[in-house]
């Protein structure tokens, strides 16, 4: 015989997609001998037979992750001959290995497959209508993993003892579960219970407690539903007063909710859905997707006030596909189950504990959920989506590099909209959405996260990066676990142009524009509008807006009037009484502004352009203090007239923006009764303006063409797509956020590439 045999080892999201039947298929088709097996750092091949079926084989198998397995993500291969072994003949799929180093990768949760959906809905499959139907190809993963590797002794699927029916698909090589990890039936998985608030059971039957909760949704009660990350509480999207109950009950007045429809056309509706938007809509990651508002739309108006787009987001669990068949509400609410902004609940007795007070009833299942995954949420710009929250569907999916970072690195992220990073080997590992850590329950949850993730990918970092804020928690944190190992700090800006280069897997120098809420600068200063001159190696300032002086600590990030006095400090402007009165009626709290400002006390100076913002948008009457972060700064959004091209005069003083009289100038048009959606318009174009102008100065003393965009002000649509369309008018090569949020999402990601390039 003229055998040969292959040793392959397989890196990369090879586990938990169907990559094991689909090697033991692929063996067949080729006559070939051997075994694969699942191990900690991915999967081994060996495969025996005659040479052309074994490079047949290694070809289909370079091409899978192309053509058969979507999900398939190959970092790398390595293939060794081996010596042939005697007496084999078959090819077998062998148990996991756990022993050796741990960094096979975890695959992140998949909506309902299309094949899954089908036998949903099938009368004559032994799963109709069975809540938690998966396959290798959909259903949780990240979610209800524990440790790794991913097999059934390490999932929350570990107490339900298989059937034999699904025992023997999940041991049917050809069957689309074989090795489903989750794979379950009405008769061996999971159920749905329907209780009231108080735990009471109200309907066992999986299928009648959905039919129940159906209707009493269509009565206008609020739903606490267990889904594939957490809770979420749901109401009829259609009744208003189910919705402003909601918003009572939870306390959140104004943060527009997400929604799910049925399908795309019911979205349609509502909203204007192109291509790329339903594409992403129906993706396998499910995200909540923003979408423009309809003019006229039946979505009662509280949903989503002060903002001209909706959330949306199609059924990813089959549970979701089972109430929305009972056709009872055309759209729900679907806000995340949480306590204002503490963690997304996902333990059954958290969310009676804590929700009890807002939902009426509770849609649980007796399968636990072991991390809570928040929905991610992508908008589209330029004609592409541009994730604002990765969560749900995308982590832990690595960032994979080119080159093997020697050390392993953790980034700790911002103290807002946290994320951190963990860096081993060629991948960066970047956590789902954690939250604002000026929540105690969201650091707890973020150390809680840490040591989770850090388990899963057995990473043992010898280099710790934070930001350089010194009253960041989690810059505290990093400095306190880093101990005697080493640490690097990093300038808030510049982690997030470098968020940018590392996204585009480039190391060069670019201008790097950053609108931004606040980060800490290098003297001290809060930073906020900047013009960087920045690489992955290094970075300097050269250019942002004018200081003025912000006082009142965090108070100075919701009320617009600190903002305002300090511009109107700043360029010797003084507000009109009637205009200042409807801002701010308290003369004596504007005498005491006055009075920190002159004296500075409790102040800071600050070029943050999410003030400035804040500012504006309160001149213009929509509205003086943040509820939510950037409320004001969305309204003024919402309102921008997009067939004004005018913008305001501003000055470019050597390197620093002066804007006193665009401020000047929105104070006259509003004293003469200009439309507030042409000052909006005009005020955005301004800013984009002097970024473009900011980034021409840049160019002509130092020749750099390429321009990287960041920060969380960029969340701005129209200010986004405004300044990348005037800056490749200009014949600038335009780098923008679209992996990871360009809001302090993706501090982490940058954090961790800038330390990479450092070793
Ligand atoms: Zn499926
Ligand atoms: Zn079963």
């Amino acid at each position: 015989m003229n055998n040969i045999r292959k040793h392959i080892e397989l890196y990369g999201q090879v586990q938990g997609i169907g990559f094991r039947p689909f090697v033991y298929r692929l063996a067949e088709e080729f006559s070939l001998s051997g075994f694969v097996y699942n191990h900690t750092q991915g999967v081994v091949i060996e495969i025996q037979g005659e040479k052309k079926n074994a490079d047949e084989f290694i070809e289909r198998l370079k091409l899978a992750e192309r053509e058969e397995l979507p999900l398939l993500k190959i970092i790398s291969m390595d293939i060794a001959s081996a010596n042939p072994v005697e007496k084999e003949n078959s090819f077998e799929i062998r148990q996991s290995q756990t022993e050796g180093q741990i960094s096979a990768l975890v695959t992140p949760d998949m909506a309902t497959c299309g094949d899954c959906l089908a036998e949903l809905f099938d009368e004559n499959d032994f799963r109709y209508r069975y809540p938690f139907i998966n396959c290798t190809n959909c259903g949780p993963r990240y979610s209800i993993i524990k440790t790794i590797p991913y097999d059934r002794p390490n999932i929350t699927m570990a107490v339900f003892p298989m059937c034999g029916k699904c025992k023997g698909q999940y041991e049917n090589v050809k069957d689309r579960r074989f090795h489903a990890q989750p794979v379950a039936c009405p008769a061996c998985g999971p159920k749905i219970t329907l209780c009231d608030n108080k735990g009471n059971v109200i309907e066992e039957d999986s299928n009648q407690a959905i039919k129940k909760t159906a209707q009493l949704l269509l009565e206008g009660e609020i739903a606490a539903i267990k889904g594939l990350g957490g809770f979420h509480l749901a109401c009829d999207a259609e009744n208003d007063a189910a919705v402003n109950n909601l918003r009572q009950r939870k306390m959140r007045d104004y943060k527009p909710f997400a929604m799910m429809a049925a399908d795309i056309d019911t979205i349609r509706q509502f909203a204007y859905v192109d291509k790329v938007s339903e594409k992403i809509l129906r993706s396998i990651q499910s995200p909540v997707v923003l979408l423009p508002k309809k003019e006229s739309n039946t979505i009662t108006s509280s949903v989503a006030q002060g903002v001209n787009t909706f959330g949306f987001m199609l059924p990813y669990v089959p549970l979701h596909h089972l109430l929305f068949a009972e056709k009872k509400f055309k759209a729900l609410v679907m806000t995340s189950g949480n306590i204002s902004d503490e963690p997304l609940i996902c333990k059954d007795d958290a969310a009676f504990e804590n929700l009890a007070g807002i939902a009426d009833i509770f849609l649980i299942y007796n399968r636990e959920i072991y991390r809570q995954v928040d929905d991610s949420v992508v908008h589209i710009i330029c004609g592409e989506p541009v994730l604002l929250r990765r969560s749900r569907g995308f982590v832990p999916q690595a960032f994979i590099f080119k080159n093997e970072v020697k050390d392993e690195i953790f980034a700790a992220g911002a103290d807002l909209k946290n994320t951190f990073c963990f860096v081993k080997q060629n991948r960066f590992v970047v956590s789902e959405h954690i939250g604002d850590m000026a929540e105690a329950s969201v650091y707890k949850h973020w150390l809680n996260s840490i040591e989770h993730l850090k388990n899963l990918f057995q990473a043992e970092p010898s280099i710790f990066v934070c930001d350089m804020h010194p009253n960041y928690f989690t810059s505290q944190y990093a400095k306190k676990i880093a101990k005697e190992k080493k640490l690097i700090e990093v300038q808030h800006h510049w982690a997030h142009i470098a968020s940018v280069l590392a996204e585009h897997n480039i190391n060069k120098k670019v201008i790097g524009l950053v609108a931004d809420g606040t980060g800490y600068g290098t003297d001290g200063a809060i930073w906020g509008c900047e013009c960087l001159l920045a690489s992955l190696d290094d970075f300097e300032r050269f250019g942002h807006l004018a200081y003025y002086t912000l006082t009142g600590g965090d108070l100075g990030a919701k009320q617009a009037i600190r903002p305002i006095m300090g511009l109107m400090g700043k360029y010797n402007l003084s507000v009109p009484p009637d205009i200042l009165e409807s801002i701010e009626p308290d003369g004596e709290k504007i005498k005491a502004i006055t009075m920190q400002i002159e004296k500075n006390i409790n102040a800071v100076q600050t070029s943050s352009l999410g003030r400035l913002f804040d500012a504006a948008g309160a001149l213009c009457g929509l509205g003086n203090s943040n509820d939510f972060e950037a409320q004001i700064p969305m309204a003024l959004e919402a309102v921008v007239d997009k067939n004004i091209n005018e913008y305001y005069p501003f000055e470019l003083v050597n390197t620093e923006v002066h804007i006193g009289k665009m401020i000047e100038m929105i104070l006259k048009d509003r004293k003469s009764g200009m439309d507030i959606s042409i000052i909006s318009a005009k005020f955005h174009n301004t800013t984009a303006q002097f970024f473009l102008g900011l980034a021409k100065r840049a160019k002509e003393q130092t020749g750099i063409k390429t321009v990287a965009i960041s920060g969380g002000v960029f969340c701005n649509r129209y200010l986004l797509t405004r300044l990348i369309e005037l800056l490749k008018d200009n014949g600038f090569e335009v780098l923008y956020n679209r992996l990871v949020p360009s809001n302090d999402g993706g501090i982490s990601l940058g954090q961790a590439a800038i330390a990479a390039n450092s070793i």
